[in-house]
């Protein structure tokens, strides 16, 4: 891939395992200046930046310590200007809940180039690990990434359409929401024995699987004690009994 000098390059560096990564994220990676990252980077994936790249850690956390926007936005600008190929390397896809739009128009405001390399999805690589699909003719005809919380505080939904039978969606950054987001879809008429499946660390060594009910959402999370990023696959059990950890699989005996 070729660059101009002076342009920042989104990378979506997928959901963590290095053989995630597109040939052209490789590529991007390895042809960079400086690389501005996301917290949920991999350190596989880190040990992929060039000696000679500097690197510059962006990391944010929902409710933790974090770097603001505004200086993101800066860092890049003036790493551009400068005339540094930049990969901006985010986890996932960059246009899932990545603040992408903030960060182009920075620098569209600035005059300065980009491009974007597409990632593959932590929803994705969550619904692959349990062997189900997104959409299932006859069961649903659309799939929601959702996330958990937004600006506000936790997200609002359109929890009627959410709660009506066979809908499925991927939700981020869910795990501080599960109480408020069972609580709500269950009000909006959802039945509690909903599958809801979270996928902890997807696609990485550390991965868990938690298979549980909407109704018991809440009390399964706070008994895994999940402390990696996770989705949480509303509508979607595991396909198969092999796919879930045996303290996970006494949940369906
Ligand atoms: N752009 C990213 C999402 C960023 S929001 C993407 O496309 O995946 C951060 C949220 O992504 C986390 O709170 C978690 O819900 C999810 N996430 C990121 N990496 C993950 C992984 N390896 N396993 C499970 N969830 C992950």
């Amino acid at each position: 891939m070729s660059f101009n000098p002076g342009s920042v390059t989104f990378v979506g560096a997928g959901p963590g395992d290095p053989e995630l990564l597109t040939l052209k994220a490789l590529r991007a990676i390895q042809g960079a200046d400086v690389v501005v990252h996301d917290r949920l980077i991999s350190p596989e994936i880190l040990a992929l930046i060039p000696a000679a790249a500097r690197r510059i850690d962006a990391g944010k956390e929902g409710f933790g310590p974090s770097t603001p926007q505004a200086q993101i936005d800066a860092t890049l600008v003036a790493e551009a200007r400068a005339g540094a190929r930049v990969v901006r390397l985010k986890a996932g896809d960059s246009g899932v809940f990545g603040r992408l739009d903030e960060e182009i128009e920075a620098l569209e405001a600035a005059g300065l180039a980009y491009d974007i390399v597409p990632g593959i999805t932590s929803a994705a690589a969550a619904v692959a690990a349990i062997g189900q699909s997104f959409t299932r003719r006859g069961r649903n005809s659309g799939v929601r990434l959702v996330t958990g919380h937004d600006a506000k505080g936790f997200a609002d939904h359109d929890w009627r359409a959410l709660a009506r039978p066979g809908e499925v969606a991927a939700i981020y950054m869910g795990k501080r929401a599960a109480r408020f987001l069972a609580g709500r879809l269950l009000m909006h008429g959802a039945a509690p024995d909903t599958p809801v499946t979270a996928v902890e660390n997807a696609s990485r060594p550390d991965q868990r699987i938690l298979a549980t009910t909407l109704a018991r959402l809440p009390a399964a999370l706070d008994e895994a004690a999940l402390v990696g990023p996770a989705i949480l696959l509303f509508g979607l059990a595991p396909r198969a009994a092999e796919a879930v950890l045996p303290a996970v699989a006494e949940e369906f005996a």
